[in-house]
């Protein structure tokens, strides 16, 4: 079995969307290993999105990922990297993701879609290692 991070944003939680996204991974099968509500430090949010650090939009997901509470979590079961990437959808919400997955049915801009997943086993491992040091 596998674990990924599990990221509903700040958009997620500002508009209640935190019981759907949990509901939507326990029906898949999926099994919350922790969770919690927090506040991200910048330091983390550069950390986190190291990869983008060149992009145009580093600057306003940086400010969007720190602009209120988010929820964080590990959720692990067999191939739960890539069956949460499945439950997110695409990363654009319209363009990509498709109707039935969690971006697809609730979101409508890239930069507001609603939850992180991690996008490999490697990934998976760092990003935990960053956001749960204790586990
Ligand atoms: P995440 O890492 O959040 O799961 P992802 O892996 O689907 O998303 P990435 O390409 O890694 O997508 O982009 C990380 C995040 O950066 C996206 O989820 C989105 O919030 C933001 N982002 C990506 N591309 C854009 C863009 N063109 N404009 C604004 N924000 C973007």
């Amino acid at each position: 079995s596998e674990r990924t991070l599990v990221l509903v944003k700040p958009d997620g939680v500002s508009r209640g969307l935190v019981g759907e996204v949990i509901s939507r991974i326990e029906r898949k099968g999926l099994r919350l290993v922790a969770l919690e509500l927090r506040n991200v430090a910048r330091s983390v949010a550069e950390e986190h999105y190291a990869e983008h650090k060149d992009k145009p939009f580093f600057g306003d997901l940086l400010e969007f990922i720190t602009s209120g509470p988010l929820v964080a979590a590990i959720v692990e079961g067999p191939r739960a990297v890539a069956a949460f990437r499945q439950l997110a959808g695409g990363t654009d919400p319209v363009e990509k993701a498709t109707p039935g997955t969690l971006r697809g049915d609730y979101a409508l801009e890239t930069q507001f879609n609603l939850v992180h997943g991690s996008d490999s086993v490697e990934s998976a491992e760092r990003e935990l290692k960053l956001w749960f040091p204790d586990n």
